[in-house]
């Protein structure tokens, strides 16, 4: 089912200058049903286009299953419906939320599964690893995340938390733009040291990245029908 609703920003969470999470609360229908790796669009009566109409832009949920009470996305300031977003939309605004929409989903996998994340990339795969945490898969789980500065990595804590108590969950973030204490450079610069055979890919991230990555798999050998990709823009 596809909702068109009225959605009130019930908390603005801040990570970084960069990078906000919103917790929204639909109005008008008691559940918001979805699977794990879809999409939403948001838009405001107050952000109008050229022709009068409301700008309206795709979002990952970044919620498991479970979690029923708000529907949570994770959004990187850019130049236009996302900078309105960050510079005057307060909790307990309304805005236009549509969807479920997309078919970036889980799939029924073997023993290995990897998740690619750049950016804000990193929503569906929150919600992929919440859900098969709640689950209690048993299976390999990577994830790599890269992120410009460790102060933009949303859902670190929570990552590292899930890593500490779980020796198949293997988390290995990295920065591009800054030195710290975790790895440093592009995805693509290191995949080879963990991906070695074939398994499910999950990629999620802008268009040069979701480009690069593939192009490292195809190298590395991993055949296309193993890779999963939700590309922004
Ligand atoms: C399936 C999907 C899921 C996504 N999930 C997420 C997510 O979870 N988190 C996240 O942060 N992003 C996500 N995105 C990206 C998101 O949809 C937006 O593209 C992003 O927020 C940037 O939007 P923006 O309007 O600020 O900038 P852009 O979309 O990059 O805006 C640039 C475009 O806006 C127009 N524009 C810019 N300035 C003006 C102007 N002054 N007047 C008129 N037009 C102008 C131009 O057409 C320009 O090409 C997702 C995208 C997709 C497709």
């Amino acid at each position: 089912m596809i909702y068109k609703i009225k959605a009130t920003v019930a908390k603005i969470t801040e990570v970084s200058e960069r990078i906000r999470i919103f917790k929204f609360k639909w109005e008008g229908i008691e559940n918001f049903e979805f699977k794990a790796g879809q999409f939403v669009t948001l838009s405001s009566d107050k952000f109008l286009d050229n022709e009068g109409k409301p700008v309206r832009r795709a979002y990952s949920i970044v919620n498991a299953l479970y979690e029923k009470e708000y529907l949570e996305l994770v959004i990187s300031k850019q130049i236009y419906f996302s900078k309105f977003l960050f510079e005057k939309v307060k909790e307990g605004d309304v805005l236009n939320l549509d969807g479920p929409y997309g078919l970036f989903l889980l799939k029924e996998c073997a023993e290995n599964i990897t998740f690619i994340a750049g950016g804000t990339g990193i929503a569906p795969m929150i919600s992929f690893i919440r859900t098969l945490r709640e689950q209690k898969c048993d299976k390999n789980m990577w994830l790599f995340y890269s992120s410009r500065y460790a102060s933009d990595m949303a859902y670190k804590e929570e990552l590292e938390k899930y890593a500490a108590e779980n020796p198949k969950f293997h988390f290995i973030p990295t920065c591009t733009r800054e030195t710290w204490q975790g790895r440093k450079g592009r995805i693509t610069e290191f995949l080879h040291e963990y991906i070695t055979s074939n398994r499910d890919i999950y990629i999620c991230g802008p268009p040069a990245m979701d480009k690069a990555i593939k192009e490292k798999l195809a190298e590395l050998g991993i055949d296309k029908k193993n890779i999963h990709a939700e590309k922004w823009g």
